[in-house]
This record gives structure tokens, C-alpha cells and sequence, in this order.
């Protein structure tokens, strides 16, 4: 059975569409610079599929046109095979990712940099400028791959499974998660939005430091990430660390696990304003770094 919802919906008010027509006629009225004859953004378009006896990935992807990866992109727990039945997944409604958007990103330079024109950016998200998610559709077998991902030491793409061993926590005493990874909403606009990473409450000048050894790839302000820093792990993995308040490392060194990387501050624009760190694990896919639940790395 296939239960199709329009996820903000699902996630604000918790209606069931069971009809899809939503889809076809949007009831849920979009922001106001939203064009009349434009068609329901991407990111409204997500559907929950529950998951029935018998079905794998592929049956799955299958049924509704899709490759199985955008699937996982949507859904990044799938990739540790966890596919069990009655759990519901997001089906993307095309091929594609879900990025956050930089500041001061147009359609034009997104497009640039994905290899998809701008026209249609613009017609997926709303027929409006970007906002701070943005779905790109990715076109047959064309795969984006971040220049970031072109790190000498970079394992080559049949690693990505291996395990990473983790072996520090990103603080040097536990801090409380004040917010988990994935669909969340935002209590100050109560927008819908997905979160790459967990926050973690730490005092302000608290040393960060990295959860296993690796190489510093990025070490810089960075947009709404602020003061970030990015180490490309063994195995395919990746660990960002962002709103740090300093950096202590500089791209191209190579750091050990429990390393001091900076210390926790409040740049950029996180989403609230306590101090803490935006922690993240990714994975490097055909996608692109594919956002994972930190959690189940520091559980260890
Ligand atoms: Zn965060």
C-alpha cells in the first residue's frame, strides 16, 4: 500500500492525502511570491511510502521512476540497510538531492554548478528566489560531484561502505542534543526544514575537536555554517564542524582523533542562538556527500 502525503503537511498538521490530488491541485496556499500557474515545488512534492512486506529498495525505487540512490539521498539511514517493514521512507518526487542553499546563491550560479538550467531550478523551487533548501534534480546518470570530494587522499568510490572507526567525540565532555538530525521544524517560522547535523550545547570556547583521524579539506567561514571546519575520514566519511568561534587547523594537515580543531562560538546563523556545535557525518555517494545521522556514529 502506498500512502501518499504532502510531508509539510504531514509534519504540521499531520493530514493523510490518500487521494495524491494535492499533487494536481495544490490546496496548501505557498508564499505569497509564489506565481499562480507555478507548479507545486519539489520539496512540497515528497510522498511517505510505507514499507510492505517483500519490497526492497529497488522494487520501491522502481514503482515510482526513481534510481534507488535518490531514494537513500532522502532517506540516510537506508544506506546502513536498515529497510524495515510498516517503516515509512520520503520518496523524492523526481531524481535528485536536497541542498542547503549558501547565502547569496542565485538559480544562475546553482545551476552553473550542477549542470542544470537555471529555468528549471526556479520552476522546481517555487518560481521564486532561492530560499534556504533548494531540491536540484539530477538528469540521467549525471552526477554532481563536489570539488571539495577531490582530496588526494579521497578513497576511491567502492569504499564508501566501509565502516569508519570512531574513536572521539566531537567535545571533550558529552554535550546535550538540543537538535537532532533530519526533517525538523523551526519553531520560529514553523517552516519545514531538514537538518544535515546535530546540535550540540557546549559553552562558548569549548575545544571541538575531530572524531577520528583524517584530513582537514576545509577550514574557513563559510556561509550560514560560519566558522566551519571539514575533515574527509577514511572509508568514504566525512565530519563537519560548524559555528566554531575559532579555527586551530588549516586545510591539507592531517589531524588524529581527539584533536583540537577550534573551539565552539556562534558564527554564521545558526538556528538558535545557545552557544553549540553543528555537527555533521557525511558519506560520500554518486550524489554528492550525502548528510547521515551523527548519532549512530557517536554511539559507539
Ligand atoms: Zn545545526
Amino acid at each position: 500500500m502506498k500512502i501518499n502525503f504532502r510531508v509539510y503537511i504531514l509534519l504540521l498538521f499531520g493530514l493523510v492525502n490518500t487521494l495524491g490530488l494535492a499533487f494536481i491541485f495544490p490546496q496548501v496556499s505557498r508564499s505569497q511570491n509564489a506565481k499562480v500557474n507555478c507548479p507545486t515545488p519539489a520539496l512540497e512534492s515528497f510522498v511517505r511510502h510505507q514499507v510492505n512486506r517483500g519490497e526492497n529498495l529497488e522494487t520501491i525505487a522502481q514503482s515510482y521512476n526513481l534510481k534507488p540512490e535518490s531514494i537513500i539521498a532522502m532517506n540516510p539511514n537506508l544506506q546502513n540497510g536498515r529497510l524495515t517493514v510498516g517503516s515509512n521512507i520520503l520518496i523524492p518526487p523526481y531524481n535528485g538531492i536536497v541542498i542547503e542553499v549558501p547565502t547569496g546563491q542565485t538559480w544562475r550560479k546553482l545551476g552553473a554548478q550542477y549542470k542544470v538550467r537555471p529555468d528549471i531550478l526556479f520552476e522546481l523551487n517555487g518560481c521564486q528566489s532561492p530560499g534556504k533548501l533548494a531540491f536540484i534534480p539530477v538528469v540521467n546518470g549525471k552526477r554532481y560531484r563536489p570539488t571539495i570530494a577531490k582530496s588526494p587522499t579521497q578513497p576511491s568510490a567502492n569504499a564508501t561502505n566501509q565502516p569508519i572507526q570512531v574513536s572521539s567525540y566531537p567535545l571533550s565532555t558529552p554535550g546535550k542534543i538540543a537538535l537532532p538530525y533530519g526533517w525538523q521544524i523551526n519553531p520560529a517560522d514553523n517552516e519545514v526544514f531538514f537538518h544535515s547535523g546535530i546540535d550540540l550545547l557546549a559553552n562558548k570556547g569549548s575545544k571541538v575537536q575531530a572524531i577520528a583521524p583524517g584530513t582537514v579539506v576545509l577550514a574557513k567561514e563559510q556561509g550560514s555554517y560560519g566558522n566551519l571546519v571539514i575533515i574527509n575520514h577514511s572509508g568514504g566519511l566525512q565530519s563537519r564542524y560548524a559555528h566554531l568561534d575559532n579555527i586551530n587547523v588549516t586545510p591539507g594537515q592531517q589531524v588524529q582523533a581527539g584533536d583540537t580543531l577550534g573551539v565552539v562560538g556562534t558564527t554564521g546563523a545558526p538556528n538558535f542562538k545557545q552557544p553549540h556545535l553543528h555537527f555533521e557525518v557525511r558519506s560520500r555517494s554518486s550524489l554528492g556527500w550525502v548528510a547521515k545521522d551523527p548519532k549512530i556514529y557517536l554511539q559507539k
